[in-house]
């Protein structure tokens, strides 16, 4: 296929790369939050955009299903990266990694006396990585959604997750111990596609990279 076909997954990703498509001069032909429609047209023949779960995004890309696509450094962290380039932190579904615990659960304390903990996560390899470079003994429990669950139920004394205004955990009566790292979204690419189709991949990568500079203030 010679035109291109973009990954997305819905709700915020395609909301917030919705601008820098616009910059590209592409425009989605349907709502992935109204349509059912899992492969989307747009203005330009040539160009589609398939609608996937925000974990399969790098995995479209890497078997070159799509050429581009836009993941969470979260998800590119725990895929690895083969085949794939990442030219461009898009700044966008900002949020960060972190250990949050049950208000009253003492972390520091916990961590200093060398106790096992139990931590649940969506995040395996990140949070296996991290705990390991702190010396932290853990046993990692993988979850597939609602980690702020599993200290409340007795399944973990810890989790790792994304945390952005904090509500989440408030609500749940859990404080964030720690922070592992900031997340961002990022443009990703097949590296075969790139040297195959580069004038029709290139152009968008550009407009992309210029739409996150203005929006910075900062000259392309
Ligand atoms: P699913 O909802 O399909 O289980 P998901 O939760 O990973 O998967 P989204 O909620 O759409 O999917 O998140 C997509 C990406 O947005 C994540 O990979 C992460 O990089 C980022 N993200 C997740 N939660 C937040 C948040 N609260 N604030 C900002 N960005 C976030
Ligand atoms: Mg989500």
């Amino acid at each position: 296929m010679s035109g291109i076909t973009i990954a997305l997954s819905k709700g915020r990703i395609f909301d917030e790369t919705l601008p820098l498509l616009a910059a590209a001069g592409i425009v989605p032909a349907d709502n992935p939050e109204t349509s059912r429609k899992l492969i989307l047209g747009t203005n330009r023949p040539d160009v589609r955009i398939v609608i996937v779960r925000a974990s399969d995004t790098p995995t479209y890309v890497q078997y070159g299903a799509a050429d581009l696509g836009i993941a969470g450094k979260d998800v590119l962290l725990e895929h690895g990266g083969a085949g794939l380039y990442q030219p461009l932190d898009l700044e966008i579904a900002k949020c960060r990694m972190s250990v949050a615990v049950q208000r009253g659960f003492d972390y520091e304390q916990a961590v200093r006396r060398g106790a096992r903990l139990r931590v649940a996560t969506k995040y395996i390899d990140t949070a296996r990585q991290h705990f390991a470079g702190k010396g932290v003994h853990v046993d990692l429990i993988k979850l597939y959604g609602s980690m702020e669950l599993a200290p409340l139920a007795g399944l973990a004394e810890a989790i790792v997750d994304l945390v952005s205004s904090g509500g989440t955990l408030k609500a749940n009566d859990l404080v964030e111990v720690e922070h592992i790292m900031p997340i961002s979204s990022r443009l990703i690419v097949n590296q075969a596609a790139l040297k195959v189709k580069r004038e029709r991949l290139q152009p968008v990568i550009d407009a992309f990279a210029a739409a996150v500079a203005a929006r910075a203030g900062v000259p392309a």
